[in-house]
């Protein structure tokens, strides 16, 4: 496995690729990988030639007072876990380069980059798709693989390579969770014992939503209520969001129906975790 810093090497590493007729898989991380990432770069090493791990704590996508000075960093154990995953290039540009002085073009997806994440973290993907946009023009890959886990990330990302025509095909992956349902993240590093236990109200949260709709419950009301009483029991849990939307455009629902996703975002004492579930399963 090669690791590339410089911009304009990974760049060259991509046009022989493609010259060579090689197709390229592309996953794009901000490091401090586990399993969920793993998965993604499974799939890669399978529908892809090259395979290209990208890790850049994005500076553009975090906002003022959030934690992009703590986000959890280890490129030794990265790299340890991309070689065991078959990868060929690990990608790790500084963000020098990828905003110099000067810099000033931002992409900015609208109505779906607008509720959830996007209401509480204002900014937040006119980062992610600028550097995702930055990205896919410097490893120009066949495909890019992104998690389900971050539900809206994958449906602006969507929306975005639609609309400007970009040549990558989207690959959304499932959640990968531990043992006990909680979804993977950096951020889980963050969580103190107790707090990791307090962490499972998410899970049990969209479990039970999802089993009271199987039986029959459409009200979105009537759901969101059983799904906040359950995050509640949490004394340490407090609620950003726990909206019940249309998976696709993620347009307020007000009666659930298969392709409902609810989607949760809650502080578990500084932690601010997200999770999501389509409750009919779609
Ligand atoms: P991150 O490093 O958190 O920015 O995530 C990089 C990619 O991994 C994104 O496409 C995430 O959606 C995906 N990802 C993160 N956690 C998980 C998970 N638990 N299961 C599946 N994919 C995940």
């Amino acid at each position: 496995m090669d690791i590339i810093t410089s911009i304009r090497e990974m760049k060259e590493r991509a046009s022989a690729a493609r010259a060579a007729a090689k197709s390229i898989s592309f996953v794009p991380t901000m490091g401090f990988l586990h399993e969920g990432h793993a998965s993604l770069m499974k799939e890669g090493r399978r529908r892809g030639d090259l395979l290209v791990v990208s890790i850049f704590v994005n500076p553009t996508q975090f906002g003022a007072g959030e934690d992009f000075e703590s986000y959890p960093r280890d490129l030794a154990r990265d790299s340890a876990i991309a070689i065991e995953n078959g990868v060929d290039i690990l990608f790790v540009p500084n963000a020098r380069e990828m905003y110099p002085a000067g810099f000033q073009t931002y992409v900015n997806v609208e109505a779906v980059s607008l509720p959830l994440c996007g209401a509480s973290r204002p900014g937040h993907f006119r980062g992610v798709t600028t550097v995702v946009v930055k990205l896919c023009n410097i490893v120009r890959p066949t495909f890019a693989f992104f998690g389900e886990k971050d539900y809206q990330q994958l449906a602006v990302i969507r929306r975005m390579v639609a609309d400007l025509d970009m040549e990558v095909a989207v690959v959304g992956l499932p959640t990968v969770r531990e043992a006990d349902g909680l979804a993977m993240s950096s951020r889980n590093a963050y969580l103190s014992p107790d707090e990791r236990k307090s962490a499972l109200c998410l899970s049990r949260a969209l479990a039970a939503a999802t089993q009271l709709y199987r039986s029959g419950e459409v009200s979105v009301r009537r759901l969101r209520e059983e799904v906040v009483g359950i995050i509640l029991r949490e004394p340490s849990a407090v609620i950003d969001y726990a909206e019940f939307r249309d998976g696709d455009t993620l347009e307020e629902a007000e009666q659930a129906d298969d392709r409902t996703v609810l989607a949760l975002a809650v502080r578990i004492g500084k932690t601010r975790l997200i999770d999501n579930l389509v409750i009919g399963g779609l």
